[in-house]
């Protein structure tokens, strides 16, 4: 039997380059290889564990969809999904907050930071919220998650709640593992914390354009004394160095080392090597957004296949625990 690998994206808006080099890329790597049976979903019930617009949401949702096409991820490869049209996700998520205790995600730091961010917003549902991804990984008993270090804390408790499904009641559930990938932590634009949907200024999305790339590479702080220490901007500036012209990076340094380094010429090479890898997706997502309709199937189909695996989880696991 082919292993199964799951990857979900939240529907707060268009995606970034933290996503794309974070989770995306692995994403594609996996539908390729076939060794594995992957499902890909836009996580459309994770974003409402935070304040959201409902109009907005369901615009997300879709843009989200079409930018996973856009990337490459190709629905005669991967099962592609909404997550909120598979019940059995939620239902999942129900008898796995049986074995989870308030403490443990009350100690999460993903928790404390969200708490902090929405002080007068912290409901049962983002309390839950990693409740929920270990039931949308184990729905389907995927034991690989191309995602972003940020999510590592999440995969633990999935671990957590498999082992313990397994020693209570007989599952035979894997302890799913991170694919990690080079990018696996985009830093953000304003030089602190990570690239992020929820955070203005820090991101750079798939559809940015040559000229808007360049501003906000330039945007990046490099103010700095030369020759000394890199402060975070330049660090961050560097990351992006090595990951898109990394032929390029010793010289910067050592230009950095000797003051010599004009960083209006970094971020500007930095910037074009973007837009390149950036441009066939554009291209593509202008062609896939003539066609609604494909999008429609798309899902439509995608849930449909989802929910054949998801259904099979489900009635072993209310066998297992006497709920049927
Ligand atoms: P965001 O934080 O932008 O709202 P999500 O929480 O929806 O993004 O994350 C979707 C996927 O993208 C996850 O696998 C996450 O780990 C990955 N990801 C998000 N931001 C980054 C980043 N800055 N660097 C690498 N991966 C990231």
């Amino acid at each position: 039997m082919k292993k199964r690998v799951l990857a979900g994206i939240r529907a707060t808006g268009r995606l970034h380059l933290g996503n794309y080099l974070g989770a995306v890329k692995g994403m594609l790597q996996l539908q390729d290889d076939p060794q594995y049976e992957t499902l890909y979903m836009v996580a459309d019930a994770h974003t409402i564990t935070t304040p959201f617009d409902v109009n907005e949401l369901r615009k997300n949702r879709r843009e989200v969809i079409i930018d996973y096409l856009a990337a490459g991820l190709d629905p005669d490869k991967s099962i592609i999904f909404q997550q909120s049209q598979v019940s059995e996700h939620f239902e999942l998520a129900y008898y796995f907050s049986s074995v989870t205790t308030i403490a443990r995600m009350q100690h999460l730091p993903t928790f404390k930071d969200k708490v902090k961010q929405y002080p007068h917003h912290t409901t049962m549902a983002l309390l839950n919220y990693p409740v929920l991804m270990a039931a949308d990984i184990l729905v389907y008993k995927a034991g690989l998650v191309p995602a972003g270090l940020d999510q590592e804390p999440h995969l633990e408790v999935s671990r957590e709640v498999a082992r313990k499904m397994n020693q209570q009641y007989g599952m035979d559930f894997p302890e799913p593992v991170r694919l990690t990938t080079k990018g696996d932590y985009i830093p953000s634009l304003t030089g602190e914390g990570k690239m992020s949907k929820s955070v203005q200024g820090s991101y750079i999305n798939l559809t940015d354009s040559v000229e808007t790339i360049r501003k906000k590479i330039r945007s990046i702080p490099t103010a700095t004394t030369a020759g000394g220490e890199m402060n975070p901007g330049v660090k961050s500036l560097f990351t992006f160095a090595e990951l898109f012209i990394p032929n390029n990076v010793e010289q910067y340094k050592k230009e950095f080392s000797n003051g010599t380094l004009q960083f209006v010429t970094v971020k500007d090479a930095v910037a074009g090597a973007i837009y390149k890898q950036l441009e066939p997706l554009q291209l593509k997502r202008q062609q896939i957004e003539k066609d609604q309709a494909y999008v429609d199937k798309v899902i439509k189909e995608g849930a449909e296949k989802a929910r054949t695996i998801a259904s099979q989880t489900l009635k072993e696991v209310k066998e297992k625990m006497g709920l049927s």
